[in-house]
C-alpha cells in the first residue's frame, strides 16, 4: 500500500509522517483496548497525532466484532455497581 500523505500539522505546521504505533481505544472514558501498529500520522515537531478516517473505522469494526463475540459487557465493575443499586432499592 502506498504511503498516505498527511497534511502539515494544524498546530505547528510541522511535517507529519506516518508511523505504526499503538493506539489506546476508549469506550466513553474507559480504556478498553490497545490497537497495535496503527498507521498514524505523527508531527515531527510537536508530536501531535493524526488518524485517518478509514483507519479509525477499521479499528472500530474490529472492536465491535470482539465485543459482541466475546465480551459484550465490560466485566466486573458494571455488575458490582448494578448489585449496589439493587441493594439500595431493596433497603429503602
Ligand atoms: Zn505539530
Amino acid at each position: 500500500m502506498a504511503k498516505y500523505e498527511y497534511d502539515d500539522c494544524t498546530f505547528c505546521g510541522g511535517l507529519v509522517t506516518e508511523r505504526h504505533i499503538q493506539k489506546p481505544c476508549y469506550w466513553g472514558d474507559k480504556l478498553i483496548a490497545l490497537a497495535d501498529s496503527v498507521p498514524t500520522g505523527v508531527c515531527e515537531q510537536c508530536g501531535e497525532r493524526y488518524y485517518r478516517a478509514a483507519v479509525l473505522k477499521r479499528i472500530e469494526a474490529r472492536l465491535k466484532v470482539r465485543r459482541t463475540a466475546r465480551d459484550p459487557i465490560p466485566r466486573g465493575r458494571g455488575r458490582i455497581e448494578d448489585r449496589r443499586q439493587r441493594d439500595g432499592v431493596l433497603r429503602r
